[in-house]
């Protein structure tokens, strides 16, 4: 299907003349032509400020798991603030904001205008709509936790601004102060009674009407309505654009006011968007590329951006300048960060990897707002969004927390980090979407009885926690948690060649199927989950049969038909269809198991391997229009990031990044307090994808991986590239890189 080309896209020419405007590269709509059955990143096109509370986004729909917004509709029917990671994990404290003229008409379907998209523009910080059937155009610009908007009506007309809140809702205006107010309680599952999201707004200009309404029902006397959806149509008669500022709060209406007199005031529409701009470029220019192609700069930048959505700001500033946040764990509002909106089971991998390299005074935050959940909730989410979600095995949390702990990136409570991580590691919780499910069944057989997503999940958990216990320097947990990280063992069959369940009494699950997905396999089936076993490749070479019959099997799994049987998921999940439609056999790039696979090609002495397919992905798979499958709060985009860089973190939850092939000639990293990191390939092409040798500040650098001490410490990291592999002598890998376990 052809991309749909919006006006922003033109931004990119524009960058090239204004080299610091790395935004310009950015488009929000990488990854929205999905659907259900096929997905090409199930993204939403966010318009925000990085790591926002409240985002913005087109709709031209009203959802059915979750998708409201298709870049092949034509209709707009407004802009919703929106607070959705993704799409099964559903939106809350969500409500729309449209314009219009004529006739008021208040449901989303029957208000719709037709839009082009070739005369609208979705920025990062700007979104410009012009509504064909009003004769109307609605722009757009956000801050951390508000968004202005400017409408231009036609002439001699009136106008009008709807606003409307989704599900149980509140609506009110105060004449004299000129201010509309209310909240939303659509909230997602387990979160407490009390949760809403809150707004104010106000005017550049007195309205000369506000009417009412609950669904299209108008209550022409009322202030206050409340119900289903209540919303307000605010009108005016004015020839010169009107300008609105709403603000959102999750503690009050007072508190979103307050929002908006900080973050917007008294400044213009056009200097929150320039504003928004710099902050962008602020952000996204942490990475410099000079080299590759324009598209290739557009995908790496629009794969930056996704990296910069998730987790979400979760506290505001009190009118006396502290920090609070309303807490989704206990409903009260207490001091301090939150952050929220992350699957760690996709984001450990690559996401935090990359904050390490380029956020890491934001990186220690974060974790500071996850152990709110501990603190306010008793465990710390596994899924959290905003509060305690059930989704997906593990506790990777853990590898979020591992990661910043031994690259001594700071900013939380390493004990308290360690507490959390060791309750979920050793109590079954009596809470929803907190901890390991049948953790004592773990405990007891070191494995998960019918499940092998699980076994390898809890291992590699637990790996983590160990890794926390030596910074602590917990002697006896270390011994513990590294003997419970090496449970994987527990469950390789080598009669089969793959990791298989096992029941209570230690049989094996039977008949073995080798594209069989589900059951005891999340997501994947034996070829993709067999490899989940990053805190020890060397064990994990050797269970399989030594280096070459590892390569071998991986090397077949690059060629082996993508079949695959449906399994325990009874109909084909769109997974399976995203690995079978590209030609990287049964390496499902588009799911995440997979993400670290590559690199064991170079664990095992062939990096030659790694350095082929990662370029190959990184062509074949990614484009500023789409993805291999779901982006998953910035994995999918982190991945691209931190490839593109020549690198990749096999393990996190170690200091050691794993080298691949560069994409650019020369990249720079430039973050505030730290040196200059310059990474150059000025050989580089799309034939010399091969690492001839390796130098960081002039020295060779012999090993396949660099310490991330090293690449904090700046300077230049320099790879000659070839277009034939490397001749040389890698016997001694893996046991010289430090990651595996097992020496
Ligand atoms: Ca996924």
């Amino acid at each position: 299907m052809v991309a749909v080309t919006f006006a922003s896209c033109g931004a990119a020419a524009q960058a090239q003349s204004a080299s610091t405007n790395w935004m310009g590269y950015a488009n929000p709509l990488q990854g929205t032509n999905s659907s259900g059955g096929f997905s090409r990143g199930n993204t939403l096109p966010l318009v925000a400020r990085p790591f926002g509370m409240t985002d913005w986004t087109l709709t031209t729909g009203e959802g059915g798991w979750g998708w409201f917004f298709d870049p092949n509709a034509r209709a707009i029917q407004g802009v919703r603030a929106t607070h959705q990671p993704s799409p099964w994990m559903g939106d809350y404290g969500y409500f729309s904001v449209m314009a219009q003229t004529g006739k008021l008409y208040m449901k989303p379907g029957a208000r719709a205008s037709t839009y082009r998209p070739d005369e609208s523009v979705i920025a990062p910080n700007y979104l410009k709509v012009p509504l064909r059937r009003y004769s109307t155009t609605l722009e757009m610009t956000p801050t951390e936790r508000c968004s202005v908007f400017r409408v231009t009506f036609p002439k001699n007309e009136l106008g009008r601004f709807i606003v409307q809140m989704e599900g149980d809702s509140r609506v009110q205006f105060d004449q004299q102060k000129g201010i509309i107010s209310g909240f939303t309680r659509t909230k997602p599952d387990g979160s407490p009674e009390n949760f809403a999201c809150y707004f104010t707004a106000r005017f550049d200009r007195p309205w000369k009407r506000v009417l009412l309404a609950n669904e299209d029902k108008v209550n022409e006397s009322a202030t206050q309505v409340e119900g289903n959806r209540s919303g307000a149509a605010i009108e005016f008669e004015s020839n010169e654009p009107v300008v609105m500022q709403i603000g959102t709060s999750f503690i009050s209406t007072e508190q979103a006011l307050q929002n908006l007199q900080s973050e917007v005031g008294t400044r213009s529409f056009d200097a929150i968007r320039t504003q928004g701009q710099q902050v962008w470029n602020e952000n996204l220019g942490r990475i410099e590329v000079d080299g590759g192609t324009t598209e290739q700069r557009r995908t790496f930048y629009s794969s930056l951006y996704r990296a910069h959505l998730f987790p979400r700001m979760f506290h505001e500033t009190d009118a006396q300048g502290k920090v609070v946040h309303y807490s989704p764990y206990d409903g009260k509002v207490h001091d301090g960060v939150s952050y929220t909106d992350n699957g760690f089971w996709d984001t450990y991998r690559s996401v935090y990897p990359l904050f390490a390299l380029i956020q890491p005074e934001r990186y220690g935050e974060m974790i500071t707002g996850f152990l709110q959940g501990y603190r306010e909730g008793g465990w710390m989410a596994q899924w959290p969004s905003p509060g305690y979600r059930v989704s997906m095995p593990g506790t990777h949390g853990d590898a979020v927390i591992a990661d910043a702990v031994v690259k001594k990136i700071g900013g939380f409570d390493v004990k308290e980090a360690y507490a959390a991580m060791t309750k979920h590691a050793n109590q079954p919780s009596p809470q929803r979407g907190a901890g390991r499910n049948n953790i004592a069944d773990y405990l007891k057989y070191g494995y998960m009885p019918g499940s092998v997503s699980e076994t390898l999940d809890f291992a590699y958990d637990d790996f983590c926690v160990s890794q926390v216990a030596e910074s602590l320097g917990l002697k006896d947990d270390v011994t513990k948690y590294r003997q419970r990280a090496m449970n994987y063992r527990n469950i390789y069959d080598p009669k089969v060649g793959f990791m298989r369940a096992k029941n209570a009494q230690g049989e094996w699950r039977a008949p073995f199927n080798q594209y069989e997905w589900g059951g005891p396999y999340v997501e994947g089936g034996p070829w993709q989950s067999t490899w989940a076993v990053q805190q020890d490749p060397a064990g994990l070479i050797a269970l399989m049969g030594g280096k070459e019959r590892f390569i071998a099997k991986l090397d077949q799994m690059m060629v082996e038909p993508p079949r695959y049987d449906v399994g325990g998921y009874g109909n084909e999940i769109h997974e399976m269809t995203e690995m079978a439609v590209t030609h990287f056999g049964q390496y499902g790039h588009g799911n995440q198991p997979v993400h670290h696979v590559l690199y064991l090609f170079a664990a095992a002495g062939q990096p030659q391997k790694t350095q082929y397919w990662v370029r190959r992905v990184m062509n074949e798979l990614y484009s500023p229009d789409g993805f291999a499958g779901d982006e998953d709060n910035g994995e999918m985009g982190s991945w691209y990031v931190l490839n593109a860089l020549g690198m990749y973190s096999l393990c996190p939850g170690r200091t050691e990044y794993v080298l691949g092939s560069p994409l650019f000639k020369s990249v720079r990293l430039r973050v505030p307090g730290r040196p200059n990191l310059t990474i150059q390939a000025p050989t580089n092409s799309d034939k010399n994808v091969y690492v001839q040798k390796v130098s960081l500040n002039g020295k060779t650098h012999e090993p396949i991986w660099i310490d991330y001490a090293d690449l904090a410490k700046g300077g230049t990291l320099r790879f000659d590239m070839g277009a034939k592999a490397r001749e040389r002598d890698y016997s001694r890998t893996p046991e010289l890189l430090p990651h595996s376990m097992s020496k």
